[in-house]
């Protein structure tokens, strides 16, 4: 007499092709004594299982929960049939027809099992720079085109050996299917090589690169995503001599831990920066820097954090296991270009950089920066940039497109999205999209994303800025309807599109630079809107931008466009060193005259006229740069704050920091410590945003706040500011997936597209 025996189907849904799902489900099913099926089809996973009823329960209650690392679980269906009589289990092909569901999945670190074999002698893997298994290893960067299968990966030209093919082909393997398998028999191997041409003919490059960089040496290192430039972090002498032969003057560089524990003597870390460092995404981590910290003060000069992550490929986990050191990780380019990808052209650029050339002969198919995050509010993860590890995950649109959009983004720091029904997909961080290399990057980037999830769009959104190269491809793509949405509230969007849409908001938008309806620079701005649109309702007492994007490079001038609309226009002391009176009084007339001096009511720009004020920084060599140090002047335990002024003008509140520059230029003349001035103007705008929060919000009839825009990655700014909203009652909206400065503007246009179309 046989126990009962019952028959499931389940169909589940997400993030489950690509990843070992169906190696998985066969394990569980023969674990089980199961038989049935399981295929990828072009809604994700199906399958079928038929066995005693008890061990049919046992299947589907572990089903979801043991699923493999990297699969993404968003809904089981199950169904119940009568049993067949199966008497096996079996991996069936998937069905022809229909679009299969891109199963493009983000770039992995290496797992755990994948790195003990690597450091296992008896392993016929050990030591090899490229392990890798279903659990883990690139996808994103290695793929050509979809389906993501071998031949349309740069894979394509290593063939397999017979025992890499026969984990292949084996469902109860790691390696089933895993489209990057190889080894040192049939896989990629590294090279080391002279900057300047030749290679060194040594056993073992990793091993010979790791000893030239514990000596002092420079070595660019080809990556995942792209070309690393490395060195010892606590070698002062090499830090520099990177920093002068990458033309980048105070940038603050990435660093490489080999463990968490080596992270932690150089950065505090919270529970929720150590879940991001160690995740299989692999981000770098701004965190508190310790006093103590043992590296280079060329690193990260005049700033109070570090940038560090963990290694992400095998080749990292060798090179910093066999030099022993902390090593700066910094993108392999020179300042302001692209991160190097490609062979020849590494070899062309950083030849000139560094000493020594790691490489190897897997190619990268789509360059990929380290993504950047750091953690406000105790355990809010704020992206500063989303790339490798993140991208290209879909992301959810509240509610679907009707027609397939691409939306081109910003400026600066630019993503583009696609979208189609209700997913989005964000693309990797372009950067700033002022040269060739950067619009090649964008267009191949579009390209790429329309071929892999088969999205033709037929809508095109662009920011209203008609001077940027997004705006002008989107203007040039033809055949497409286009539509322009504005910079903020695109900003806005996106917040709530990613929290599924809650309806009118007040946004609080504090960034540097996006054109108003108005045709103005805006960047102090409160809006109400939704999706559908927004009314402006706050912004910043404007002022002139001497002599335009100059003023941005040269925050003095900033200063002196505050000083004077705060009627207080003399050089003040603390910049008397820097700024010669002559060319003072020219700014100011400039100013005056409002020739070449458009008016802005930027944040970025007060935070950069400030920093001025307080001599800290005159002049930037990178964005955000005046604003980031002086967060880092701040003193900590000061309590006062400069005030505000709001007043309604209509039915615009207007925040009116005049007073507050002129109290703030008479303590500095006066002798007040720069730490308490920073510390006070930083509390004096957060109250001022809240107080106008909260009354914008009572007028739309919302408890809503989005907080976005690049200055809110101040993270003492965005603290302040929530510590003050929540005993309101208002609700403080911040993008959880999404970078809370330019690179989550196309998310939200995709967003306004998805709701007026
Ligand atoms: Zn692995
Ligand atoms: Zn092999
Ligand atoms: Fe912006």
């Amino acid at each position: 007499m046989s126990a009962l025996r019952r028959r499931a189907c389940a169909r589940v849904q997400g993030t489950v092709q690509g990843v070992g799902f169906r190696p998985y489900v066969h394990r569980l099913a023969a674990e089980l004594g199961l038989a049935g099926y399981v295929l990828n089809d072009a809604h994700g996973v199906l399958l079928e299982v038929e066995g005693e009823a008890e061990a049919v329960e046992e299947f589907l209650a572990r089903l979801a929960p043991e699923a493999p690392p990297l699969a993404m679980i968003e809904h089981v269906e199950v169904s119940e049939g009568p049993p067949l009589g199966d008497t096996d289990f079996v991996i069936r092909a998937s069905p022809r027809g229909g679009p299969v569901d891109a199963p493009v999945t983000p770039d992995s670190a290496t797992c755990a099992e994948c790195l003990r074999e690597l450091f296992d002698p008896g392993d016929r893997r050990h030591r090899y720079p490229f392990i890798n298994c279903t659990n883990c290893g690139p996808r994103f960067t290695i793929v050509r085109g979809v389906p993501y299968d071998r031949p349309l990966t740069t894979m394509a030209a290593f063939t397999m050996c017979a025992r890499c093919q026969s984990e292949y082909e084996d469902p109860r393997d790691r390696r089933f299917h895993a489209q990057p398998n190889a080894c040192p028999q049939c896989g990629p191997s590294v090279r080391l090589l002279k900057a300047r041409g030749g290679e060194i003919d040594v056993a073992d490059p990793v091993g010979a690169a790791a000893a030239a960089l514990r000596e002092g040496q420079i070595v660019a290192v080809k990556g995942v995503g792209g070309f690393h430039l490395a060195c010892r972090a606590d070698d002062q002498p090499a830090v520099a001599r990177l920093r002068a032969r990458k033309h980048r003057e105070d940038k603050p560089f990435a660093l490489m831990c080999a463990s968490r524990a080596d992270a932690e003597a150089l950065v505090r870390l919270g529970d929720a920066e150590a879940a991001l460092l160690s995740g299989s995404e692999r981000p770098i981590v701004l965190a508190a820097r310790r006093a103590d910290a043992r590296v280079a003060p060329s690193v990260a000069p005049g700033v109070g954090e570090l940038g560090v992550m963990l290694p992400y490929s095998p080749l990292h986990h060798l090179l910093l296991a066999d030099s022993g050191c902390t090593l700066v990780m910094t993108s392999g380019n020179l300042s302001d270009e692209p991160i190097a990808f490609e062979d020849e052209e590494a070899r062309e650029r950083l030849g000139r950089i560094a000493d020594l050339l790691l490489v190897h002969d897997r190619p990268i198919e789509t360059r990929t920066d380290d993504s950047v995050v750091r953690v406000a509010a105790a355990d809010h993860p704020l992206f500063l940039r989303r790339s490798r590890g993140y991208v290209p995950a879909a992301l959810p649109l509240p509610e679907p497109a009707r027609r397939p959009v691409l939306a081109c983004g910003a400026e600066l720091k630019n993503t583009f999205c696609l979208a189609k029904g209700s997913r989005a997909w964000v693309g990797h961080h372009v950067g700033d999209l002022q040269n060739y290399e950067t619009l090649r990057s964008f267009t191949r980037g579009i390209a790429h994303f329309e071929d892999l999830f088969a999205v033709a769009p037929e809508l095109v959104a662009h920011d209203l800025h008609p001077e940027y190269l997004s705006t002008k491809y989107a203007l040039e793509r033809s055949g497409v309807e286009l539509l322009g949405v504005q910079h903020h509230h695109a900003h806005l969007a996106a917040v709530l599109a990613e929290h599924g849409d809650p309806g009118v908001a007040v946004g609080a938008i504090f960034d540097g630079t996006g054109l108003g309806s108005d045709g103005t620079v805006w960047g102090g701005e409160f809006l109400a809107g939704d999706l559908s649109g927004f009314q402006r309702v706050g912004t910043l007492w404007p002022v002139r931008l001497p002599g335009g994007e100059r003023a941005i490079r040269e925050p003095w001038r900033m200063a002196c466009a505050w000083a004077l609309a705060a009627e207080a226009p003399d050089l003040p002391e603390r910049l008397a060193p820097f700024v010669a009176p002559e060319a003072w009084a020219q700014i100011r007339r400039l100013a005056e005259s409002g020739l070449a001096s458009p008016v802005t009511s930027s944040m970025g720009r007060l935070f950069d006229a400030v920093a001025a004020l307080c001599g800290i920084r005159p002049a930037v060599n990178y964005e955000g740069q005046a604003a980031i140090e002086l967060e880092a002047a701040c003193e900590t335990t000061e309590r006062g704050a400069y005030p505000i002024e709001l007043a309604w003008h209509g039915e615009l509140l207007q925040l009116d920091p005049r007073e507050m520059i002129r109290s703030l230029v008479r303590d500095l003349a006066g002798g007040a410590e720069v730490a308490r001035v920073a510390s006070r103007f930083h509390r004096g705008l957060a109250e001022a945003t809240v107080s106008a929060c909260s009354a914008l919000a009572a007028a739309a009839s919302t408890d809503r706040v989005v907080l976005a825009g690049g200055v809110f990655q101040n993270r003492r700014l965005l603290e302040a500011v929530m510590t003050g909203l929540e005993p309101l009652g208002l609700r403080v909206l911040l993008p959880r997936r999404l970078p809370i400065g330019d690179g989550g503007i196309s998310y939200g246009q995709v967003a306004v597209a998805a709701r007026l179309t």
